[in-house]
């Protein structure tokens, strides 16, 4: 299993994580930067929940799932019985995805910040929004990920030296948005969500 430790030259507070990763060159995806969207929440959320990357008026706030999807998960969040603001939102990637298509090269630059995320946080339970987040977390945590037809709305319990949490894969708020078909089954894991 490959869990890597902290990198020690990365701050150890979100507060100070965010402004150091402000700067942040480590791939293209910079350039098309106006605000990082770190992630936003309390230090000691009890829920992290991993989208893929910003969109367009994430890009323009600064903040995670404030658009059509954001709207969705907000409702969502509120079917399992979550206030937004007790959980933690992140993503990936943390600038600006344009057409939400992300490259390894993206995903392998910017998981470091995401894994000292959770290191700091070190949440009871962390929800992988849709396939890219699902993937990253199921590998690093050495689960062999499948569909999300399979995988959504299970939850799979994660033991390691650094951390003990369940790990939840959902459909992505989005592809709910595309695809109404999906509607019932994602509310369904929402709910079932609040009872766990
Ligand atoms: N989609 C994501 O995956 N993340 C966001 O922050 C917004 C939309
Ligand atoms: Fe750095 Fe991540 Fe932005 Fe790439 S996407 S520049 S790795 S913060």
């Amino acid at each position: 299993m490959v869990v890597e430790l902290g990198n020690p030259e990365m701050k150890d507070d979100l507060l100070g994580l965010g402004k150091q990763v402000e700067s942040c060159r480590r791939c293209r995806l910079w350039e098309g930067r106006y605000k990082l969207v770190f992630g936003e929440g309390p230090e000691d959320a009890e829920i992290v929940l991993v989208g893929l990357g910003p969109g367009y008026n994430e890009n323009l706030e600064g903040r995670p799932f404030i658009g059509a999807a954001g709207k969705l998960l907000n409702k969502l969040l509120a079917l399992a019985g979550l206030k937004r603001e007790d959980v933690y939102i992140t993503n990936v990637v943390k600038c600006y995805l344009p057409d939400n298509k992300v490259t390894d090269e993206e995903i392998r630059a910017c998981t470091p910040y995401l894994n000292k995320q959770i290191e700091i946080i070190k949440p009871k339970i962390i929800v992988l929004l849709g396939n890219v987040a699902t993937n990253y977390i199921f590998n690093r945590f050495g689960l062999q990920p499948t569909s999300m037809r399979n995988l959504h709305g299970k939850i799979f319990s994660i033991s390691t030296l650094f951390l003990q949490t369940k790990i939840i894969p959902m459909y992505h708020p989005a592809a709910a948005l595309r695809n109404p078909g999906l509607k019932d089954v994602v509310r369904n894991d929402w709910k079932n969500l609040g009872e766990c």
